[in-house]
């Protein structure tokens, strides 16, 4: 989780979709600041974001889940798992999340 330089306010996850590629990076909502989400991109095997995988591990069991064909946004694979959450607030709109089934990168679909 981080939060936002300028004014503190908690950084939410961005998808920006340019003409074939799409582009996660962090927002913050007040002020609109953002930021590169960090993603060590030598390591593929390292952990995606603290709170992705949180998520995932709290409220999902990721080896039951369905695969769609959707394009890794970190490695272009096109086969991801993916589920649906309701946020921590509950009255947001439930979040469809993929994760990629070659490299595990994790990241959620705004409607
Ligand atoms: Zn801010
Ligand atoms: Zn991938």
């Amino acid at each position: 989780m981080k939060f936002c330089q300028n004014c503190g306010t908690r950084l939410k996850l961005k998808k920006i979709k340019t003409d074939d590629t799409v582009t996660i990076s962090l927002q913050c909502e007040r002020c609109g600041f953002t930021a590169p989400v960090d993603e060590p991109i030598t390591k593929p095997e390292a952990a995606p974001s603290e709170e992705q995988i949180k998520v995932v591990s709290e409220e999902v069991d990721i080896k039951t889940m369905p695969t769609i064909d959707e394009k890794c946004p970190k490695c272009g694979h096109k086969e991801a798992f993916w589920w649906l959450l309701q946020t921590r607030s509950g009255d947001e709109a439930t979040t469809q999340f993929y994760r990629c089934t070659k490299c595990n990168h994790t990241w959620r679909e705004y409607a």
